[in-house]
């Protein structure tokens, strides 16, 4: 009997690294996390290090992969595999990371924004294909994508973290402007505003001055690209569903429950980490579109 294909899903959200390997056989229900971030190492920003970090995370799941789908939180140029600039991977600008793991494996790899992995594979494994939805990644930064339907889905990465500005002399933002979206919102803005290490450390009064800005961000974002659907990914939407809930209270207004947008929450957690990087598989090597993915422990 041939030897299945196998597929290593990565996704690097600021210093963390997730991996998950598929083969193509059972449903895309049985999603579940791979691995957890604890049990990788940081990484650390020097990309020569970092390169070991993860070939040696993708060996760990098999010695030959035959396709690499990674995701990156950060601004990519996937035309040449690399990234262009992500937090906490200062060192790794425009360093050639999927051509040195194409040659090390021997394998297809692809590269895509996460918020829009993720986005592509609510769409392609979640979703009803029949909707317009905003994918919002509530992470250490704030990503979010548009997906339209259509077989396959449409996805644009629209970057609201930045290119929502609520306020032009606001908080000054990682991308060096001020008042962006992320500047008010995202884990790494609440860590330093109020002094945390975590956002669960949040009070509630404290949570209560950020959400009306999120808020009135996913109005601007709803005015912007229409939405049936509001979904959130990322840690603080998944460890925090209430603060959600009360968002979507907000924008929703005196709307009539009956009407969209519906707000949801993933619900994968890890999960949808790395079946964006499946998603992105699925789009970019059309042979395997068909296949239907199941998640495997590593070897
Ligand atoms: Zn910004």
């Amino acid at each position: 009997m041939a030897r299945k294909p196998r597929y290593v899903a990565l996704c690097i959200s600021g210093p963390h690294l997730w991996a998950a390997l598929f083969d193509n056989a059972g449903s895309p229900d049985r999603f579940r996390p791979g691995i957890t971030p604890t049990e990788y190492e940081r990484l650390s920003g020097k990309y020569d290090r970092d390169k070991k970090l993860v070939q040696s995370v993708v060996r760990s799941f098999t010695p030959r992969p035959d396709y690499i789908g990674m995701t990156v939180a950060g601004d990519l140029d996937v035309k040449q595999g690399v990234v262009v600039s992500a937090p906490n991977l200062h060192g790794w600008e425009n360093r050639p990371l999927v051509r040195d793991l194409r040659r090390k494996f021997r394998c297809r790899t692809t590269i895509a924004n996460d918020a829009e992995a993720e986005g592509l594979g609510h769409a392609l494994y979640v979703a009803n294909n029949d909707e317009r939805v905003w994918y919002l990644l509530w992470d250490y930064g704030f990503g979010g994508s548009y997906v339209t339907p259509g077989n396959p889905p449409g996805v644009v990465n629209l970057e609201p973290g930045h290119a929502i500005k609520l306020d032009r002399n606001g908080f000054e933002c990682g991308c060096g402007r001020r008042g962006c979206l992320e500047a008010y919102v995202s884990g790494a803005a609440i860590r330093n505003r109020f002094k945390v290490a975590s956002p669960e450390e949040l009070t509630k009064s404290q949570w209560s001055t950020v959400l009306p800005f999120l808020a009135e961000g996913v109005r601007v974002m709803l005015d912007w690209k229409p939405a049936d659907r509001v979904i959130f990914g990322g840690e603080i939407a998944c460890c925090f569903p209430q603060l959600v809930a009360s968002v979507a209270a907000r924008v929703r207004g005196d709307r009539s429950p009956n009407q969209p947008p519906w707000f949801g929450i993933t619900r994968e957690r890890l999960g949808a980490k790395v079946y964006g990087g499946l998603a992105i598989i699925a789009r970019d090597y059309p042979e395997t579109a068909k296949a239907n993915f199941r998640i495997l422990d590593p070897a």
